[in-house]
């Protein structure tokens, strides 16, 4: 007889919730992670507060080689079924802003939620034992950890990506999903800052220096703050558009999103003696606004220059493109997009359709969300709809 009815590697967001509803469903789980604390993303999470969900989940808001792919799971269990569990223990939270909630005391609520919910379910935690081999036979799956094998019938990826490796990120999901023949989609960093150089580092001369902006990468825009860095860009605005970025792809960013066609030459006729720099200062920061000015070659007064010249200037201001020469990388990602390709898994268990009770979860799998709590949503609802049938 196996040790245990299922396996999850990864006591993370989605590990933690698949053991959880696994073991309150009777079955006898164990719940390893080398890590000798569970959910340490979770603790540094929204900056200690964790951002546990979002009220406008939905799957247009998560990146994925099949567009549709989450949409069973995070349908299945919402995030107003998470915030009811959050309720539930009477954990205080706020919306901070577009659907974002917050716990108004610290992510370690959480964690602490998740771990009692596992004791619900009589899960076995197994903390800070590495993995040294995984094998499938005779029915099951044996599972090496440091110094003791265990066995089980059914086994969870839950492991993540390699985002922030100095917490004990690691691509073992994608060593493990390659050792039984699944496809990986190439992992990349996302949610993360962008780097500039050449031409485009006078920027960095701006660091600290933040706007509400629209960023562009590919067809996707996002409305919120951008923040120059020493290093480059970053804030939320670019920390989304970076999930849809390239290399040699520019980002665009309108630093005028509220301003009418036309602005600028009525403005020289209703202030002829003001400046393009005092124009920006109204909404922008005096520093942005300067040296935007500076590089449009336009610092003297606005009668001075013909309408047409105006006209230029205002669509440079809309359509400005920084051309960023690459992030910086998982150090610093806050997700990794890519990752076990959704075409090997069911959308509706997780299960993968070629290997008979092997499933994958949470950030392991190529479904990666909008900056926001997405992220933890999918952590939550894939570890749950694996937990149902495991
Ligand atoms: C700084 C930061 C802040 C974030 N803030 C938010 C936020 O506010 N809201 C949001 O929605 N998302 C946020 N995220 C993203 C979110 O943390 C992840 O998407 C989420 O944790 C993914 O859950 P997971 O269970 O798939 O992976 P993880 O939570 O990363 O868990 C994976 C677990 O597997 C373990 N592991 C890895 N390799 C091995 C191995 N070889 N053997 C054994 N165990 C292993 C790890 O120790 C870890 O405990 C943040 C991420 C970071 C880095």
């Amino acid at each position: 007889m196996s040790d245990y009815d299922a396996i999850i590697l990864g006591a993370g967001a989605a590990g933690l919730m698949c053991a959880a509803v696994a073991g309150q469903r009777g079955r006898r789980i164990l719940l390893v992670d080398h890590a000798e604390q569970a959910g340490k993303k979770i603790l540094i999470s929204g900056g200690g507060r964790c951002n546990f969900t979002n009220m406008h989940t939905a799957a247009d808001r998560y990146i994925s080689a099949n567009p549709h792919f989450a949409k069973s799971a995070l349908g299945r269990y919402t995030a107003q079924d998470f915030l009811a569990l959050v309720e539930s223990y009477g954990i205080a939270w706020h919306e901070k802003t577009l659907g974002q909630l917050f716990c108004d005391g610290s992510a370690k609520q959480i964690v602490e939620m998740l771990l009692d919910e596992c004791d619900k379910g009589r899960v076995d935690l197994s903390l800070g034992r590495g993995v040294t081999g995984v094998e499938q036979g005779d029915g099951g799956y044996r599972v090496s950890l440091d110094g003791r094998a265990v066995t089980a019938p059914a086994l969870v990826i839950a492991t993540g990506g390699p985002s922030i490796p100095k917490m004990g990120a690691t691509g073992f999901a994608y060593d493990l999903a390659r050792q039984f023949g699944l496809k990986v989609v190439e992992p990349r960093p996302a949610l993360v800052p962008l780097t500039l150089g050449g031409d485009e580092i006078l920027f960095r001369e701006l660091s600290g220096v933040a706007a509400d902006v629209v960023a562009t990468a590919g067809k996707t825009a996002f409305r919120e703050a951008a923040l120059f860095t020493h290093r480059g860009l970053s804030g939320p605005a670019i920390l989304q558009a970076s999930s849809y970025w390239r290399h040699g792809q520019p980002v665009g960013i309108d630093f005028v999103p509220d301003r009418d066609s036309g602005w600028l030459p009525a403005a020289k006729r209703t202030t002829p003696r003001t400046t393009l720099r005092k124009l920006l200062g109204g909404t922008l920061p005096d520093r942005l606004a300067e040296t935007l000015s500076e590089r449009l070659g336009m610092t003297g007064e606005i009668s001075t220059l013909t309408d047409r010249r105006l006209q230029d200037a205002e669509r440079a201001l809309s359509h400005w493109q920084l051309t960023p020469n690459g992030s910086e990388g998982y150090a610093k990602a806050e997700v990794t997009a890519g990752g076990i390709s959704t075409a090997e898994l069911s959308s509706q268990t997780m299960e993968a359709k070629r290997v008979k009770n092997l499933y994958a979860v949470g950030e392991a799998v190529d479904v990666t969300g909008w900056l926001g709590g997405y992220n933890f949503q999918w952590a939550w609802a894939s570890g749950w709809a694996a937990g149902q049938v495991l």
